[in-house]
């Protein structure tokens, strides 16, 4: 579930201080919100043979939605319920948790970019249907920007680039360092926080890179 702002273009004041704009080009800044990718066999097992998903909403990166499914999420110390599947469909089950899921389910998550699960973390996994026990696949997602080449080259950055991101706000401007840029021709320009990271900002929705 992501949680969209608007991108207000009057607030495009330089930052001052030590730091200056790369370029002055707002970043939209979400807040991913604890959720769950599946693969084909887990979903069948959660929801039951042919179960499809069912999109509720269209998210920012163009082709993910949010789905209607939800799951709840075991650890050793705690559950995590009813948190939400993102579609559409992965080869691995990955499920993305703030750190303070993690500590509330007692699992121990490495920070990782979506899609690199090896040797994370496991965790049992309960639908409608049935169960599944995951050795690998819990991760906090490491922090990161989409964009598109285009958008690569106005913000003079490149793939897999690390880069800090000042978050304006009126109470609680952010600066955010190893945040990591992916680079496709299907990603929309968005900047992507946990609620933990999110919440840091109070809120803010709008990010520049600096330097
Ligand atoms: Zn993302």
């Amino acid at each position: 579930m992501l949680f969209h702002g608007s991108v207000d273009e009057t607030k495009l004041s330089v930052p001052c201080g030590r730091m200056k704009t790369v370029m002055a080009k707002p970043i939209l800044v979400e807040v991913s919100v604890k959720h769950v990718h599946l693969c084909e066999a887990d979903l069948e097992i959660l929801f039951g043979e042919t179960h499809c998903l069912k999109n509720r909403k269209d998210l920012s990166q163009p082709g993910q939605y949010a789905c209607e499914e939800r799951v709840d999420v075991i650890g050793p110390k705690g559950v995590l319920k009813n948190i939400a599947v993102l579609g559409p469909l992965r080869p691995s089950t990955q499920i993305e948790l703030s750190m303070s899921d993690c500590r509330i389910a007692g699992i121990n998550a490495p920070i990782r970019e979506s899609g690199d699960i090896a040797g994370s973390a496991g965790c049992k996994i309960v639908g409608p249907c049935g169960k599944v026990e995951i050795d690998e696949g819990v991760i906090v997602a490491k922090r990161h920007i989409h964009m598109t080449p285009e958008d690569a080259k106005e913000l003079n950055v490149e793939n897999n680039e690390i880069v800090k991101v000042e978050v304006q706000s009126d109470i609680r401007g952010t600066i955010y360092g190893d945040v990591v840029v992916r680079v496709h021709e299907n990603f929309a320009l968005a900047m992507h926080l946990d609620t933990d990271e999110g919440n840091a900002a109070f809120g803010g929705t709008v990010g520049y890179i600096v330097k």
